[in-house]
């Protein structure tokens, strides 16, 4: 019987490298390890549970990552701005560096374009330009290596962005985004099309993937929620220096971040084709809502008791 090749997932814990952990775990053509800061969570649990391997481990301890390496084909690799900031680079360039010692065969780095570069100098974007440094780091090293350029999360409406309850009655969100298409992605879907990547090392080694499962307005984002959730949802489109100026910790960051999308990514309808081929269960925005509806409406519920 031949021996499954294993993949370190890291991140397993969360919303990326969860995703990526339990469709390998459910696709069974590789053996998945996981690293966690803490092998006892309910989450490291219930991966082992589901079949994984759990091995305890931080990016911030070389030894830790290069031991969880030992043995493995290949690694899915996330690293998490909005925990360590700044640091990210360190410990994206701590799992790089753990990669090409461990000779990985197919490592597979969730990484972003470089907001700074694109603006010109105008918006840095620490969270997108740190992980272009990485790639680029990445691929300065020789690694064979594909790279998962993952949009915006539906589920960012439950976490980042929940709706809030507007004057006319119904509900509403809002950013710099303005009449630009954004391109979003439901979390769950990106398991399989990474995947489908470490399936196909020799069509994926050296290239970027955009994981992209709707690439519309956010007006039109609005009028699919008006539509699924019988209420009314509206997009306000708040100007970048207006968002920037709302104080709350990363303002100044995702204001960057969505004015570069805005004067500078008018659409990704490549990378919504390709992550179609790649996962052909991918949900568009629509449907994930009918999905979603009753937990919209939980949140939509607890908005008005707030309100009240
Ligand atoms: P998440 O759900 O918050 O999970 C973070 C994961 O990172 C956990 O599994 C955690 O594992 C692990 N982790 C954190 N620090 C660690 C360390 N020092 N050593 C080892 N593991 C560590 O995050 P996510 O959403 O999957 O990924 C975050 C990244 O996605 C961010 O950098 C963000 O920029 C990027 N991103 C977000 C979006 C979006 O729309 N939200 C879109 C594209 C990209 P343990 O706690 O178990 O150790």
């Amino acid at each position: 019987m031949n021996q499954k090749k294993t993949i370190l997932v890291t991140g397993a814990t969360g919303a990326q490298g969860g995703s990526v952990a339990k469709a390998l775990l459910a696709e069974n053509n590789f053996a998945v390890r996981i690293l966690t800061r803490n092998g006892q969570s309910e989450k490291a649990l219930a991966l082992q549970q589901a079949g994984a391997e759990v091995v305890t481990g931080d990016l911030d301890d070389r030894e830790s990552i290069r031991n969880a390496m030992k043995g493995c084909y290949g690694v899915f690799g996330v690293t998490n701005f909005w925990e360590h900031f700044e640091k990210e680079y360190e410990q994206g360039k701590n799992l790089i560096d753990a990669v090409k010692e461990m000779n990985i065969e197919h490592f597979v780095l969730h990484t972003l374009p470089d907001y700074n570069k694109l603006s010109n100098g105008t918006y840095p974007t620490p969270h997108c330009d740190i992980k272009a440094a990485l790639q680029a780091y990445t691929v300065s090293q020789n690694i064979p290596a594909t790279f998962m350029q993952v949009a915006f999360y539906y589920e960012n409406f439950f976490t980042f962005f929940p709706l809030q309850k507007s004057a006319d009655g119904g509900y509403s969100f809002g950013f710099p985004q303005g009449e630009t298409k954004l391109a979003m992605v439901s979390i769950d879907d990106l398991g399989p099309v990474v995947a489908a990547v470490f399936n196909h090392p020799a069509e994926y080694i050296g290239r970027t993937v955009g994981v992209v499962g709707a690439d519309d307005t956010c007006y039109e984002y609005a009028a699919a929620m008006s539509r699924v959730l019988d209420k009314k949802v509206s997009y306000q489109y708040i100007p970048r220096d207006e968002y920037a100026a709302l104080g709350f910790d990363g303002a100044e960051e995702l204001a960057n971040m969505f004015e570069v999308q805005r004067l500078y990514i008018p659409q990704r309808q490549i990378d919504l084709i390709e992550s179609y081929g790649l996962n052909p269960a991918m949900q568009p925005f629509e449907r994930w809502l009918i999905k979603n509806k009753n937990r919209f409406t939980a949140m939509m519920k607890a908005e008005d008791a707030i309100i009240a």
